[in-house]
């Protein structure tokens, strides 16, 4: 984009947008039979693949595919390293057949872990890329729908994709970095660092 910066910070030239670049192509035709002139720029969506995840980055965001009988958070993982995402937000809509949750009890500082193994929908997704002891830690919370309609929901430790994994990666170039707080028992925000 850095291109493109400049050529909008050039007084003389008029940029026109289009969505398709076959649209583009034309208009610029047209104009330059017009005008005696005419150029087209286009962006490509860049295609990736990793271990378990297929991802297209347009512009700063990431939309990223984990397929069936995949590990969500293993994908998931493996796709933030791999791109070298320091920080950042996900959101994501899916299927399982099994996922361990995890609720956090302030009293005891204790973990309690449960594992539900029956096909739920992922019907939401939400969590945040920050860095834990050097390295990239994604804290991830989900909804999931059972066949009876009701829901679970917790923090989420893993799950297995059975069906579609859909996921919006949106990185943003900043450290930010989290700091277990001993009293409570969990990592939080150090925005001193
Ligand atoms: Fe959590």
């Amino acid at each position: 984009m850095v291109l493109l910066d400049q050529l909008l910070a050039n007084k003389n030239l008029q940029l026109i947008g289009c969505c398709k670049e076959l649209n583009a192509a034309y208009a610029a035709e047209g104009y330059a039979r017009a005008n005696g002139c005419g150029a087209v720029i286009t962006t490509n969506a860049q295609t990736l693949n990793g271990e378990h995840w297929a991802a297209k980055r347009v512009e700063d965001a990431y939309i990223v595919s984990i397929p069936d009988k995949s590990s969500l958070v293993e994908a998931l993982n493996d796709f933030v390293i791999a791109q070298k995402i320091k920080a950042g937000q996900i959101t994501g809509v899916g299927a399982s057949n099994e996922a361990i949750l995890r609720f956090f009890n302030p009293a005891t500082k204790k973990y309690v872990d449960k594992t539900f193994a029956e096909q739920m929908e992922i019907s939401n997704l939400s969590g945040n890329i920050s860095e834990v002891d050097g390295k990239p830690k994604l804290h991830l919370h989900v909804t999931l729908g059972r066949r009876d309609y009701t829901a679970l929901t917790g923090h989420l430790l893993d799950a297995k994709i059975r069906g579609a994994g859909e996921f919006f990666v949106y990185p943003i170039d900043a450290k930010v970095v989290k700091v277990k707080n001993e009293e409570v028992g969990l990592d939080f925000y150090d925005f001193e660092d």
